[in-house]
C-alpha cells in the first residue's frame, strides 16, 4: 500500500466520523477493506470518496456512510450470524465478514454474484456463503440444513412499504434487521427489532436512496435493458 492510498483511507474514515459513524470496529473494517477492488476500472479513482458508484447491471455500490451506518446500528458482535440481501459487488458483505462470525448473502443477478464471490476468494474472506436467488424468500433450507434464525439481517435494496414477511420470520427473537423502506425518492432506513415472536419495535435511522427489491432471479434480458437504461 503506498502513502497516497493510506492517506485516502484515513481521509474517508475521518469523513465518516464527522458524519456520525463512530463505532471503532466498523471504521476499522472500512479502513481495511479495499473498496477500490470492488468497483469497475472507470471509477476506481473515486473509490475512496464518500459516494455511491455504478457496478454494472444497473446496480450501485452503496455510499460508504450508508454502509457504515447500517453496520453500526446493527451492533454486530463477533458471534453473530448475519443474512444479507443484495450482495451487489460484495463490498458491504466484506465489511460484515470482518465484524461477525458468518455472513450468508443472496443476490438475484448471477453475474454480480459470481464476480462478488471471486473477490471474496481473492481477499480470503472464508466466513461468507453466497447464493443466487430471490432474497425476499429468505435463506432456503439446503441439504436438510436450516440456517435461520439469524442474529441480524441487512437488506441493501428498498422494500416498497414493509419488509418481506419471510425475512422477519427468519430473525431470531432479540435480533435486528436494517432495511430501506419506501417508494423511490422517499426511502427511509428502518431498524426493526424483534421483541417477541409476534412483536417488533421500529425506528427510523436516516433518509436514503437504494435500488428497489425485485422478485425472482434476474433474467439476462432484464439485465441488458437495465444496462441500456443506466
Ligand atoms: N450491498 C451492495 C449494494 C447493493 S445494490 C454493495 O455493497 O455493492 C442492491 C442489490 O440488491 C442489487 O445488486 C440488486 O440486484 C439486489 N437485489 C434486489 N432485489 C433482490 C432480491 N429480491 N434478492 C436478492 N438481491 C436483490
Amino acid at each position: 500500500m503506498n502513502t497516497q492510498d493510506i492517506n485516502r483511507r484515513i481521509r474517508l474514515v475521518m469523513d465518516l466520523r464527522t458524519k456520525g459513524v463512530r463505532d471503532a470496529n466498523v471504521l476499522g473494517a472500512i479502513e481495511r477493506v479495499p473498496r477500490d477492488f470492488f468497483v469497475p476500472d472507470a471509477v476506481k479513482d473515486q473509490a475512496w470518496d464518500d459516494m455511491a458508484l455504478p457496478i454494472g447491471r444497473g446496480q450501485t455500490i452503496s455510499q460508504p456512510v450508508v454502509v457504515g451506518m447500517m453496520s453500526q446500528v446493527l451492533e454486530i458482535s463477533d458471534r453473530d450470524k448475519i443474512l444479507e440481501i443484495g450482495t451487489g459487488c460484495g463490498y458491504q458483505t466484506a465489511i460484515l465478514s470482518k465484524l461477525c462470525r458468518r455472513v450468508y448473502t443472496i443476490e438475484r443477478h448471477k453475474y454480480l454474484l459470481e464476480h462478488a464471490e471471486a473477490r471474496f476468494e481473492a481477499l480470503k474472506l472464508r466466513n461468507v456463503t453466497a447464493l443466487a436467488a430471490d432474497g425476499m424468500k429468505g435463506w432456503p433450507k439446503m441439504h436438510g440444513i436450516e440456517q435461520a434464525p439469524f442474529d441480524k439481517i441487512i437488506v441493501t435494496a428498498a422494500a416498497k412499504d414493509k419488509p418481506p414477511q419471510k425475512l422477519l420470520d427468519q430473525l431470531r427473537v432479540g435480533g435486528m434487521m436494517i432495511i430501506p423502506v419506501g417508494p423511490s425518492g422517499e426511502q427511509v432506513l428502518k431498524l426493526y427489532k424483534k421483541e417477541t415472536e409476534e412483536a417488533y419495535s421500529v425506528r427510523d435511522v436516516m433518509p436514503v436512496r437504494f435500488v428497489p427489491l425485485l422478485p425472482d432471479i434476474a433474467e439476462d434480458a432484464e439485465a441488458r435493458s437495465q444496462m441500456a437504461g443506466a
